[in-house]
């Protein structure tokens, strides 16, 4: 891959220099790969733990809880002595379960299958799983559900590297907490080793990808950043600050760049009827009433994506300013990258505007295209995140 290549031939030469002058060793990589915690579902009532190799649980809080054994099949679930085991009870609040091979874990619908090992939290009588996992495979088990089951090799890796970045940086902020990142949109969808059916991909495919990217995120001035990145720009993607996302200090990434590329998407434009009833009833609890008679885009970033609405209300005209976002999950719309909003004889407003998502980052279909055209991972990521550097960790 590019992105590898270059960084070693930078490495080899830096190398080179340095050798000349000291003749120290000098170790090309020291960080072991980091291990990442991921909160799988939301913490549930039990799960049903399968494995077919050698196993074993340790009880973490002082009451010496152990178990072992080959083939494991148990139900877990929050207990008044702690979490039970298999029915029986544990005394143990905190347990940690390893296994050489793989874990199968059904729980809340889904049953998925989990490299690494699974760390069970007994909190609020609730049972939290926890899949630990070293960050390449987290990284492999994250780029299929993100980038879509049809994608070339390209976009796989470009999205190898953002998932990294991302996982790399939610990890740094704070190393020791329960769980660094969550399974689904709210960090990144991850599934463990389980893919879909109608992938185009295998795992080990997907192991190769990511192998070929390895240790490698993204940077701004040395420090690693939140990667955010988004189906569908619509024609061009925003700054952070539009879509108030956090930008880490990284905000000169983030400025907006055009993007044709995601232009064969079915939701390059979309348009959308919503009753002003509906819009007025969920801008409720900002405190919007009734009749509202008129909407202004008072702050619109670039690429036309709207940071602010201002919503005249209620008999005396009062005015509110929602932020982009919030008027988005109101009106259940698509994206705020908004052309036009016209009142409908039928008391609705109809919406027309582009994208999927927040607009922010890389764009996924457009990133697609480009692997599709030929373009190389490093090529895609310097077109999204314009001034980013390539960073190797290990
Ligand atoms: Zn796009």
């Amino acid at each position: 891959m590019d992105i590898v290549r270059r960084l070693r031939s930078v490495v080899l030469a830096t190398l080179a220099v340095l050798c000349a002058c000291g003749g120290e060793r000098i170790a090309l990589s020291s960080m072991p790969v980091p291990e990442i915690r991921v909160l799988l579902g939301t913490p549930a009532e039990g799960a049903t733990l399968t494995a077919p190799d050698a196993w074993d649980a340790t009880g973490e809080d002082g009451h010496g809880f152990a178990d072992r054994g080959t083939n494991l099949s148990v139900v877990v679930r929050p207990g008044g002595d702690g979490i039970l085991f298999g029915g029986s009870s544990t005394n143990a609040t905190s347990i940690r379960l390893r296994t050489k091979g793989s874990f199968v874990v059904e729980m809340d619908g889904a049953r998925r299958a989990y490299r690494g090992s699974l760390w069970l939290r007994q909190q609020s009588g609730r049972l939290q799983v926890i899949n630990e996992v070293d960050l390449e495979t987290y990284v492999a088990g994250v780029i299929l559900n993100e980038m879509g089951t049809t994608a070339a090799p390209a976009a796989y890796k470009a999205q190898a590297v953002l998932a990294r970045s991302y996982a790399y940086f939610k990890r740094k902020g704070d190393p020791s907490a329960p769980w660094h990142v969550y399974d689904d949109e709210r960090s990144q969808v991850y599934a463990g080793i389980t893919i879909p059916r109608d992938a185009g991909a295998t795992i080990t495919d997907l192991e190769r990808w990511t192998a070929e990217t390895r240790g490698v995120i993204l940077t701004w001035k040395g420090e690693p950043f939140p990667t955010y990145y988004a189906s569908t720009c619509g024609g061009h993607t925003t700054e952070a600050s539009t879509a108030r996302l956090d930008a880490a200090g990284a905000s000169p990434i983030f400025l907006g760049v055009p993007c044709g590329y995601c232009a064969p998407s079915k939701y390059y434009t979309w348009s959308k009827a919503v009753a002003v009833q509906d819009l007025a009833d969920a801008l409720k609890s900002r405190g919007v009433s009734p009749p509202i008679s008129r909407l202004e885009w008072s702050k619109v970033g670039k690429g036309g994506w709207v940071a602010e609405v201002t919503v005249t209300y209620g008999p005396k005209g009062a005015k509110k300013v929602v932020p982009g976002p919030d008027f988005r999950s109101a009106a259940g719309l698509r994206s705020m990258r908004i052309d036009a909003v016209e009142a409908q004889a039928d008391g609705t407003l109809l919406f027309r505007g582009g994208g999927w998502g927040h607009g922010v980052g890389l764009c996924q279909v457009g990133a697609q295209e480009m692997a599709r055209k030929g373009f190389a991972p490093d090529q895609i990521l310097r077109y999204y995140y314009p001034g980013a550097e390539f960073t190797r960790l290990y």
